[in-house]
């Protein structure tokens, strides 16, 4: 019940401001973010990829009101492909973008975030990894798909992600399981009204199967983002029916989630990829990590309070 009053707080200004200033907040964020430069990350880079994981990085930021912040946000990502390729890590290291913080919301977004994004998506490309255009707001999702199919034209293994509790995302899935397509399908994070998605969780966990199945029989590379144990389970029955090789889809999670499980599912010889974001803008992914479960919340309050 109260993961819709975390989602509404992430997009107000105020208390970005209040919970961003709070000093106690630092520790809590570090679960989640484990960083703030490139200097911070690469040596968490390297350790994970010592342990057998492999990881998407996400340079925090997005809801931009100027384009100077919108070419920051490419200069952040292409000052991290630019430390990534001495490590050589090819795929090991790949990056995920969120298209608002290429500029998509403002005047002409569509056009400057994809004159944005394109630049980081060819340095990807050159060190040997690639990029997956995270899913934001519903209202967003036109044009990531158009940009995510305007992108493949030149990089065909840039990936794009799909949301579950969405009811336009089955035929998204349908028309994006084509072969070389490298899809992330997630239950979703953001505050959607009921006209446009599931709102009751086992609606969203029966969707998530149904859509998972289409990856998995079609002949793109799937990537079951989740820490769901029960969707994990059925994900490796999904990909054993299917005929899949462990190498042919792979598991994601996030960062400061379930550690334990990352290590168990790498050990199991599955592709385990987790998901790493860092920078100075975290407010908004922050509160959604809130916003997924009601103890990180109690968590944070309770240090508020005993601080
Ligand atoms: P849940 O049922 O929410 O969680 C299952 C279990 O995992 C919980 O019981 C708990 O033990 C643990 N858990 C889950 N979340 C947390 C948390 N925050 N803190 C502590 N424990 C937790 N959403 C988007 O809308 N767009 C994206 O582009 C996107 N990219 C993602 C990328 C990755 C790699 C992952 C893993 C998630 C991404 N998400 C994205 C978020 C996703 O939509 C869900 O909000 C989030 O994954 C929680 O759902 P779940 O499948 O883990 O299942």
């Amino acid at each position: 019940m109260l993961g819709p009053v975390i989602l509404a707080a992430s997009r107000s200004d105020r208390m970005r401001r209040m919970v961003s200033a709070a000093p106690v907040t630092k520790p809590v964020v570090d679960r989640f973010i484990p960083g703030e430069t490139v200097d911070e990350v690469l040596p968490i880079i390297q350790g994970l990829t010592g342990q057998g994981l492999e990881l998407t990085m996400d340079v925090v930021g997005e809801d931009i009101t100027n384009p100077a912040q919108a070419e920051a946000a490419r200069d952040a990502y292409l000052e991290l492909i630019d430390r990534l390729r001495p490590l050589d890590l090819g795929t090991r290291a790949e990056m995920s973008v969120k298209l608002s913080m290429f500029g998509q919301a403002l005047d002409g977004g569509h056009e400057l975030a994809l004159k944005n994004v394109r630049p980081v998506v060819e340095a990807a490309a050159e060190i040997g990894t690639t990029v997956t255009l995270d899913a934001e707001d519903h209202t967003t999702l036109d044009s990531m798909f158009a940009i995510h199919e305007e992108l493949r034209k030149d990089v065909p293994q840039t990936g794009c992600v799909i949301q579950a509790y969405l009811f336009r995302t089955e035929a998204d899935a349908r028309r994006l399981a084509d072969s070389g397509s490298r899809v992330r399908l997630v239950k979703g994070a953001y505050k959607e009204p009921a006209e446009v998605a599931y709102q009751q969780r086992h609606e969203i966990d029966k969707a998530y199967v149904r859509i998972l199945r289409t990856l998995m029989e079609g002949e793109g590379y799937p990537m079951i983002g989740s820490h769901d144990p029960r969707l994990i389970s059925i994900a490796q029955e999904l990909a054993r029916t299917a005929g899949r090789k462990l190498d042919e889809y792979e598991f994601q999670m996030l960062y400061g989630i379930r550690g334990d499980e990352h290590l168990r599912l790498a050990a199991e010889g599955h592709r385990m990829r987790v998901y790493t974001a860092y920078g100075t803008d975290w407010y908004g992914y922050f509160m959604r990590r809130l916003a997924e479960k009601p103890a990180n919340l109690r968590f944070f309050v309770r240090s508020m309070v005993t601080k």
